[in-house]
């Protein structure tokens, strides 16, 4: 497992610089570096509040930066960046009555949903049939999005982002709606997905456990890049400490549990 590579070059797919994010005059992020080199699992990790999600937003766009720079690709303009970024949210709050069975949910995603009600539409039915069997969840197609269980419906979340082929993956927190009995495999997924579509994914996520097992690359955010390196060299007592602050046990690996 190598560093990121810090050099600027345009095929990077993350670079961000010194990226500074303030709300109503409260610095959240106060000068972030941040690089993400091409086909690496890559990890946030920081406390509630530390600006995790702020710094995804401001990589989609979403969120205005006071000052930095950031480089998608190699690309200043974002927009221009988007179509090759998929994006997984923590969850997708959804009312029963929300009437989109799986299938017509993911083909909104296509653009492919004029006449959708009528017609059918072989090319993109395949497409995301393939998508669901990809992520072991193909039995999902026609059932009723809202009455999905927290993991089967952030497992659709994951085929809705993967559906027009991203070369990144965004993911934030994204089990925070599954049940812990669910996460390990879920996290399985990702890194499955990630190995196999040779994806370059950057992952929030609280659970320092799957961050170790998966990550090539962790970052520690805190308002700043805290610490980074591999999990074996951010994931100790005096690095987590700097992260999380004194309240927060420090994280221990046991080698032998698989
Ligand atoms: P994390 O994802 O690490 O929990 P966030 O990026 O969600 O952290 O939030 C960082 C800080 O910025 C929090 O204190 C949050 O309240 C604040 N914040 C985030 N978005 C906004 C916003 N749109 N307006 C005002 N404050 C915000």
């Amino acid at each position: 497992m190598s560093a990121p590579c810090c050099n600027a070059h345009s095929t990077v797919p993350v670079e961000v610089r010194d990226v500074r994010v303030s709300f109503d005059g409260q610095a959240v992020l106060r000068g972030v570096n941040f690089t993400v080199p091409h086909g690496q699992l890559v990890a946030l990790i920081g406390p509630n509040g530390s600006g995790k999600t702020t710094l995804l937003r401001c990589l989609l766009g979403l969120q205005k930066i006071s000052s930095g720079e950031i480089k998608l690709f190699g690309e200043s303009d974002l927009k221009k960046a988007l179509p090759r970024i998929g994006y997984v949210p923590q969850r997708l709050p959804l009312d029963r009555s929300f009437i989109l069975s799986v299938r017509e949910f993911l083909a909104l995603r296509l653009h492919k949903t004029h006449n959708w009600f009528w017609q059918s539409h072989k090319k993109t039915d395949s497409l995301i049939c393939d998508t669901l069997a990809d992520i072991g969840v193909a039995p999902l197609l026609n059932r009723p999005l809202a009455q999905l269980s927290g993991g089967q419906l952030q497992r659709v979340l994951i085929a809705f982002s993967l559906l027009t082929k991203p070369e990144l993956l965004l993911l934030d927190e994204p089990t925070a709606g599954v049940d812990s009995p669910g996460e390990e495999s879920f996290y399985e997924l990702i890194a499955s997905i990630q190995r196999r579509h040779h994806l370059t994914v950057i992952l929030v996520s609280h659970d320092l456990s799957m961050v170790y097992r998966h990550a090539a690359h962790v970052y520690a955010l805190n308002g700043v890049i805290c610490c980074e390196g591999t999990p074996e060299q951010v994931m100790n007592a005096e690095s987590l400490k700097q992260a999380y602050g004194i309240h927060v046990a420090p994280y221990e690996h046991h080698h032998h549990v698989h």
